[in-house]
């Protein structure tokens, strides 16, 4: 209390006392003390108060008291203020205050009850201004109205309340803009989480709160599984960290990244703490990257990084085994003339189609890599012996022979190859990649579309073998192959029904060649393929021009390599050659050997029955050399048995022989198959079989394979002495 306010009280007490003591001191006195004790009390505590108390005169709105804090807030001594107007004390919602007061007084004083209001607002200069809450009601007092209002200056608490929000802001923000999903889990179910965890599962916001974690996870064993894992880790007060696979709204699944730690380790059910990132992006990136480490992005072959592991393997195998790996580096020819003339692009193209025709020549143990630019690498592991790479040489070269056709462009590609041999070259990569380099030169320098082995020995050996097929390859192009036809005759009325076809090379120097010395190279190398083709087509174009020539239904006998069935497209080649000649397919016969039909069957079984319904001929070559199954025989539905000549030769007098060739003959009959024998070379055996009832003959008895010219003059002159 100030001091002069307090000893104005005090003059004013003495006075009251004095007052009470001459006129009621004997009976009021003791009363009165009292009262002015409680008043006093009262006051002081009124005083103390740190609130600020007014009493306001109504309906006037004159301060009718006030206490001390209202005094120091508005640096007036509180006496000073009793009797100003309250609109007067600076107050800025003070007319509001009393108006609302004033509405509650109409009406004769009594008791009755008043509301309280409330209200806060700003006190004081701007920039010093301090925040005051007051409330305030109607109050009577010896029938008068009042105006009661209790206020305080709430500045500190409004400014920590402030704070604590703007922290709580910052914190959310924090959370809602990191990176990873964050999420408060308690019993597995979701108490609180961010908004980028519900972003990476993809719900709306606050959409998860109360979810199971099940619903974010696949399968209910997964989730087993990861709650074992996570609990058995906060058990030993361990954080979690593992890959899971999640489930988000829409069903999908995706990769996360999932750390977690219980926040009380005694009871990791009452809550733990877990950070969710999407990985899915990094997992992909991750595969992209071995990818690109591994492949080559042009060809998408492997690399050399991969041929350094598969050579590892390889070598592992061959160790154990005594077999042997090669390397071949692949150099094509001039690629760099056809990159400068027509182009990138057609050099991308066409190393991305070079790549396609290596691996269709490798096998599935193979690797081919691009080594970088129009260099490939080929490694072929569990070869028996060196040599065994000629095959694979031949193989390749021959892949390669077809022109390739990019953007109407037709290129021809060769290319200059060097070969070493692990473990007689070099036992590790590095070795034998600059021994196969070398080697790779030394072709270059041989004056390309070659190859040289390392070891100069071997390529003594393997010049021998790859002779044979590069000269193969010549014959085909240069048209030294001819087929000459040996007849087939109907035993029982001597008539010459059929013809087959076999093949010849007319060698400028060695004259005509025994497919016997060349077909088993063919086979090797694959060439056998362009080969049969072109026997098809010849014999078809032939037997066509029979059919004019007048020689009725004289059917054309071709026989298939194994190959052909499984590298070429059989069904094709036959279908092409029998439009372009327009031969009857009932007068063309496949002659196929027991290998063909016992290797690949189902796939087999399917082209052969859709050979057979073109209408076209089957027999069975060389039959009872191989493994003669007659359930096959059926399922094949050939037409006719060829009894191998090695029956057939002593026929007469080989009991053995005779009795194989009657039973087969029998056996034939009763599956409703006819038959025919081969190599029929004299008169008694040609006896001994129409007495069997074997069906048709053909041999040197009857005549050997001759010229097509011979044939038909052959055919004519038996006609016409017939
Ligand atoms: P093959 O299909 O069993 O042909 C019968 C072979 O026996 C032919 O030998 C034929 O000249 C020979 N020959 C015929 N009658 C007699 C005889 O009375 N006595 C003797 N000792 N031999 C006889 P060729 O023409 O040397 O053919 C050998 C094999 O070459 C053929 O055996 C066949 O497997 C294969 N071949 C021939 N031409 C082709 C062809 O165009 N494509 C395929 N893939 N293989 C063919
Ligand atoms: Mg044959
Ligand atoms: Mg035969």
């Amino acid at each position: 209390m100030p001091s002069d306010a307090a000893d104005d009280w005090l003059a004013r007490r003495d006075q009251i006392i004095g007052l009470g003591e001459r006129s009621f001191r004997k009976s009021y006195y003791p009363q009165l003390r009292q009262n002015i004790d409680r008043l006093e009390r009262f006051r002081t505590l009124l005083d103390h108060t740190s609130d600020f108390v007014i009493l306001l005169a109504l309906p006037e709105g004159l301060v009718a008291d006030a206490n001390a804090a209202l005094g120091r807030l508005l640096g007036e001594p509180a006496d000073a203020l009793i009797g100003r107007p309250f609109e007067s004390l600076g107050i800025a919602e003070a007319s509001a205050m009393l108006d609302a007061l004033r509405r509650e007084m109409p009406g004769p004083p009594g008791d009755r009850e008043t509301p309280s209001h409330s209200i806060a607002f700003e006190f004081g200069p701007p920039g010093a201004c301090i925040c005051l809450e007051l409330s305030y009601c109607l109050a009577v007092v010896d029938e008068r109205y009042y105006g009661v209002l209790v206020g305080r200056d709430v500045t500190e608490r409004r400014r920590n309340e402030e704070m604590v929000a703007a922290l709580l802001a910052e914190k959310e923000a924090l959370l809602d803009n990191a990176l990873v999903g964050i999420v408060m889990l308690r019993n597995r179910q979701i108490v609180s989480c961010n908004r980028r965890f519900e972003d990476i599962f993809g719900y709306g916001p606050g959409a998860m709160i109360g979810l199971s974690m099940r619903a974010l996870i696949p399968s209910e064993e997964a989730y087993i599984l990861a709650g074992e894992a996570a609990y058995g880790a906060f058990g030993h007060n361990m954080s979690v960290g593992d890959s899971l696979l999640m489930v988000k709204a829409d069903g999908s699944s995706f990769w996360a990244e999932a750390t977690g730690r219980a926040l009380d380790p005694a009871r990791p059910q009452e809550g733990s703490i877990w950070i969710f990132t999407d990985i899915s992006e990094r997992k992909a990136a991750e595969e992209r990257a071995t990818y690109l480490a591994y492949y080559d992005v042009l060809t998408g072959l492997p690399n050399r990084s991969l041929v350094q592991d598969r050579m590892l393997q390889a070598a592992a195998v061959a160790d154990a085994s005594g077999r042997k790996v090669a390397l071949l580096m692949v150099d094509l020819d001039r690629f760099k003339t056809i990159n400068d003339t027509l182009g990138h692009s057609v050099g991308d193209q066409l190393l991305v189609e070079v790549a396609k025709r290596l691996k269709l020549c490798l096998r599935e143990s193979d690797t081919l890599c691009r080594q970088g630019g129009d260099e490939f690498l080929i490694l072929l592991p569990g070869l028996p012996d060196a040599e065994a790479c000629v095959t694979h040489l031949a193989r390749l070269t021959e892949g390669l022979a077809q022109p390739f056709s990019l953007k109407a462009l037709e290129l021809e590609v060769t290319v200059s190859m060097g070969i070493a041999i692990y473990p007689d070259d070099g036992t590790d990569l590095g070795t034998l990649l600059k021994k196969a380099d070398m080697a790779m030169f030394r072709a270059k320098d041989a004056g390309r579309n070659t190859h040289r082995f390392f070891n100069e020995e071997m390529n003594e050996e393997a010049e021998e073998r790859l002779a044979m097929h590069f000269n193969l390859r010549r014959a085909l192009d240069a048209g030294q192959f001819v087929l000459h036809y040996q007849p087939q005759i109907e035993i029982a009325s001597g008539l010459l029904v059929g013809a087959e076809a076999l093949l010849r090379w007319n060698h400028p120097d060695l004259g005509l060649v025994s497919p016997a010395r060349f077909i088993p190279q063919a086979e090797e190398s694959g060439l056998i393929v362009p080969i049969g083709e072109w026997v098809l087509r010849v014999a078809c174009r032939e037997a066509a021009n029979w059919q004019r020539l007048g020689m009725r239904d004289v059917v054309v006998a071709v026989n298939l390599s194994a190959l052909q069935f499984r590298r070429g497209d059989i069904e094709a080649s036959v279908t092409r050659a029998l439009d372009e000649s327009g031969l009857d397919p009932a007068l063309l016969e496949l002659e196929l050997t027991e290998s063909i039909l016992i290797h690949d069957t189902e796939k087999v079984l399917a082209t052969v029955m859709r050979l057979k319904h073109m209408g076209i001929r089957l027999s069975i070559d060389d039959f009872g050399t191989g493994y003669s199954s007659l359930a096959y025989l059926k399922r094949f539905r050939v037409d006719k048995l060829k009894i191998d000549q090695s029956f057939i030769r002593d026929l007469a007098s080989d009991p053995d022989d005779a009795a194989i060739v009657r039973a087969v003959i029998q056996m034939a009959r009763s599956l409703g198959l006819r038959t025919i024998a081969e190599g029929v070379e004299s008169q008694q055996v040609l006896d001994h079989l129409r007495l069997y009832r074997c069906d048709e003959a053909q041999g040197y008895l009857l005549s050997r394979p001759v010229p097509v010219a011979d044939f038909v003059a052959a055919y004519r002159q038996a006609r016409a002495t017939s």
